[in-house]
């Protein structure tokens, strides 16, 4: 038997809670068995648990899209029992069992070796919310901006993917300003990296199809008005990378950023992202993210309670990341 969160959807309802679980339940189209260290709440671990959006695609269900542990046993060719193994997204969490469980049988080929930069509990305060960070950076590299072009917007920044975005942009030379509902956590911003702190709120409504240019390049998590003002605020060629939806899934924009001022919209997906980008993103977090952070923009708890810490994740509650010890 092993511990584990299990989503269940019927006449009762739909509920998440921990409980003990049989491993012969864990399903058998996995071919390497982990024994789980440490996993993370994400935003969408947290839709998962509250059942606020059809994240789960089948029940019962074992939430959690990130995790970290040794391999107990194995059939696929890379790897081994003993060895550290790191896994973030291929649906797992929601349609394949995932990460909030002291158990996982996994597809070999999703699994990649835990950096040696990052301890186990490191790694997931990272987790997928750190390596999606990694992604728009390197979106923005590779469509040429450079910390010499100017600022850097990061919005939803007091979240998970924006303050590990705030901490590598800034380590990386970039001006970085962030975009913040939560004015108290100026501070928290400024020692991430961030230069300047601006409230979201003159973000929020809707806006002009284009304004007075002045970022080099964005990181949005938000997605809707925001990511229309952003992308009407963004210098002449500048690049937006796109990876959230926290204000609302829709985009009411104008082509006038993009025919007029020639700018790039980025879209960043780290669930079916290729292996050779995400082991690139996770070395170069090793190379751009300064450790020492992790343990401000972190805070880690046990597998019970991330389930009511779901729900204050989703009302913008939770700062940072959280990690979730599955032995605790
Ligand atoms: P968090 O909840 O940790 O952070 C989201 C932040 O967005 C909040 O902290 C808040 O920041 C801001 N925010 C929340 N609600 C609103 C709102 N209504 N209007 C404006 N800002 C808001 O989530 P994550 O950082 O883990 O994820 C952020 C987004 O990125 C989510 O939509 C998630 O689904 C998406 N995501 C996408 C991935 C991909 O592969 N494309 C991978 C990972 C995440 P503040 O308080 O600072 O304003």
């Amino acid at each position: 038997m092993f511990k584990g969160i299990l989503i269940e959807k019927d006449e009762a309802g739909y509920r998440a809670a921990v409980q003990d679980i049989d491993e012969a339940q864990l399903p058998s189209e996995g071919d390497v068995l982990v024994r789980v260290s440490h996993s993370t709440l994400n935003y969408k671990d947290a839709l998962a648990i509250t059942g606020k959006a059809p994240v789960v695609r089948k029940f019962p269900m074992i939430p959690g899209i990130d995790l970290v542990g040794v391999v107990e046993s194995s059939s696929h060719p890379d790897h081994r029992p003993g060895d550290a193994v790191l896994l973030n997204g291929w649906g797992v969490g929601e349609a394949h069992w995932g990460g909030l469980a002291q158990k996982a049988c996994l597809n070999g080929d999703w699994l990649i070796p835990l950096p040696s930069a990052f301890s186990p509990q490191q790694a997931m305060a990272i987790g997928t919310a750190g390596y999606t960070a990694m992604l728009c950076v390197l979106a923005l590299e590779k469509h040429g901006v450079r910390p010499a072009d100017g600022e850097i917007l990061v919005t939803g920044a007091a979240g998970g993917v924006g303050s590990v975005a705030v901490a590598i942009l800034s380590k990386l030379g970039y001006t970085v300003v962030a975009a913040t509902g939560r004015p108290q956590d100026a501070d928290y911003l400024k020692h991430l990296g961030a230069a300047d702190v601006l409230d979201r709120a003159r973000f929020s409504d809707p806006g002009k199809p284009l304004g007075k240019e002045r970022w080099a390049g964005a990181v949005d998590v938000v997605g809707s008005h925001v990511l229309a003002n952003v992308c009407a605020t963004t210098k002449y060629r500048g690049v937006v990378a796109a990876c959230g939806l926290a204000g609302g899934m829709d985009f009411p924009a104008t082509v006038a950023p993009f025919i007029l001022r020639g700018i790039t919209l980025a879209g960043i997906d780290s669930v079916m992202c290729p292996r050779a980008d995400r082991l690139l993103a996770w070395q170069r977090l090793g190379a751009d993210l300064d450790v020492a952070k992790l343990g401000e923009i972190s805070h880690t708890v046990g597998l019970a309670e991330a389930i009511p810490l779901a729900g204050e994740l989703l009302n913008g509650r939770v700062r940072g990341r959280i990690v979730v010890d599955v032995n605790r």
